[in-house]
């Protein structure tokens, strides 16, 4: 066994994976570390995971609203059958990663690694610890749900997303503390199963941070659904009782004190970074939230130690640590990358879905940049009236030279329809080549092309 690797990570999530393979295809040789499962977060108790819940559920939903389709109401779906499938799709995209891995010639360490000195780690394995040295490191590790002051999971009544993705029965009752996505996904998930689902938000609108008219559409049709969205709720004492949880507080809007109940309560109010203990004192600076500090190179303050994806915090995306991964990866190999998150996009895979790339129109405002919106409502589109589904909007930002700044989609399949203006956003784009571009009809993309020209008020199918 080589004990000395040109580059060594820790943590084998999207960060850690992506770049151990990168640094491979580069030539290098590579040493990854992982105390849990390869695939990290996302592939394992994230991404994944609640997308393969929200499909299950969505087919019942559909289903059973479907109005020409009789019989609908008795449909159920059989919640063992789906735990399996769950476990069964993350194994699989768990094993394609080890494969890749394997195939790279990248060694997997096993165990809790922590770094001693620059290029120096300490891995504690089932076979005691072990000394590994590389010529250039990268710290992946990740986060984990964060707890409140009064309130920490307890794995029965109190849960993170982890527990609440394998409840072995669906709760009838369930508090959500934020409506962040992980909130929203996990509401969206129980309450197509029938429970009593009721979202706790102390900041004035859900997807905090978020285009304010966007997000008020995803609110207006989250509770169609039955989801209780309450925001501005600030939460300051917590009772468990074997069964039961009652969450108190006060209403940031009246003024008046709440008190709500359920069986089960989730944590999705944030996340906390895995930076304690990660290596000896100085060798790291930790910020706001204890984030690991890093500069645009993704460099830390020690020579040759670089960190990556939520550890860094930002967007707490696994596209984001992707990206990440790359630049550092590369800056280790010797080239010069700096990382660029103005075409970050995201989303929330809701019922409809939500999805963002670029500027807000209050970040617009904030920043000085003049803009011109355009909003086409789903209301006017063909195709989605072909598929009952109105509720929603595309809105698109330009600023004065009619360059495509922001853009913001509620829509079914969002989160596919956003990578269009992800790509006009970083290729500043304008107005006219968006809404000039030939869509195919009838598509929900269309309407990005309707919202661009609606900006120019030059919409077609819509009134300027
Ligand atoms: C419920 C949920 C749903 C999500 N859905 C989405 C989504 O749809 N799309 C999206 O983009 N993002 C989603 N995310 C966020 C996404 O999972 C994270 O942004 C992503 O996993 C971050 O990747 P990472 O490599 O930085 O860290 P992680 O995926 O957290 O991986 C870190 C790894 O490091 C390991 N580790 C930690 N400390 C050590 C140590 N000292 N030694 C060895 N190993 C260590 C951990 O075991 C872990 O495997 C979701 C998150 C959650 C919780």
């Amino acid at each position: 066994m080589d004990n000395n690797k040109d580059i060594a990570i820790i943590g084998g999530g999207p960060g850690g994976y992506l770049a151990a393979l990168r640094a491979a295809q580069l030539g290098r040789k590579v040493v990854l570390f992982e105390e849990d499962r390869i695939g990290g977060t996302c592939m394992n108790y994230g991404c994944i995971p609640t997308k393969y819940l929200l499909h299950q559920t969505k087919i019942l939903k559909e289903v059973r609203e479907t109005k020409t389709v009789t019989g609908g109401e008795g449909v159920g779906l059989d919640w063992t059958a789906v735990q399996k499938g769950r476990q069964a799709v993350v194994d699989r995209l768990v094993r394609g990663i080890e494969f890749l891995l394997e195939k790279s010639g990248a060694e997997i360490v096993k165990g809790r690694a922590r770094l001693e000195d620059a290029g120096r780690i300490v891995v504690e394995t089932a076979d005691g610890p072990e000394t590994r040295t590389a010529g250039a490191v990268i710290l992946a590790t990740g986060s984990r749900a964060a707890s409140l002051p009064f309130l920490a999971p307890n794995g029965a009544e109190v849960v993170t997303s982890t527990e609440a993705l394998a409840f072995a029965e669906v709760p009838k009752s369930l508090l959500v503390i934020g409506a962040g996505a992980i909130g929203l996904e996990m509401g969206s998930i129980y309450r197509r199963l029938g429970t009593d689902v009721t979202v706790l938000e102390i900041l004035p609108g859900i997807t905090p941070g978020s285009d304010k008219e966007t997000a008020a559409r995803l609110e207006r049709a989250l509770k169609k659904q039955g989801l209780k969205l309450l925001t501005e709720m600030s939460i300051s004492g917590a009772e468990i009782a074997p069964g039961k949880v009652t969450l108190k507080g006060t209403s940031l809007k009246t003024k008046a004190p709440f008190e709500y109940s359920a069986a089960r309560v989730l944590l999705a109010a944030g996340r906390r970074p895995n930076s304690e203990d990660l290596a000896a004192d100085g060798l790291l600076t930790l910020g706001r939230g204890g984030f690991v500090a890093v500069n645009e190179r993704l460099e830390t303050g020690t020579p040759g130690v670089y960190a990556i994806g939520d550890l860094i915090g930002g967007k707490l995306l696994a596209h984001k640590a992707f990206h990440d991964a790359i630049v550092a990866v590369e800056n280790a190999c010797g080239m010069n990358r700096t990382v660029d998150y103005r075409a970050l996009p995201m989303a929330v895979f809701t019922d409809p879905e939500f999805a963002s790339v670029g500027l807000t129109q209050e970040e617009a405002e904030t920043k000085g940049v003049k803009v011109r919106s355009g909003v086409f409502l789903l209301q006017a589109s063909g195709r989605a009236l072909t598929m009952d589904s109105l509720d929603g909007l595309v809105k698109v930002l330009a600023d004065g030279s009619d360059r495509i700044v922001g853009a913001h989609i509620v829509a079914p399949g969002a989160s596919e329809m956003i990578h269009e203006l992800a790509l006009a956003v970083s290729r500043e784009a304008t107005l006219g080549e968006i809404g000039g571009l030939i869509h195919i009809h009838p598509t929900l993309s269309e309407t990005i092309g309707e919202a661009a020209l609606k900006a120019k008020n030059e919409a077609l199918h819509i009134l300027n």
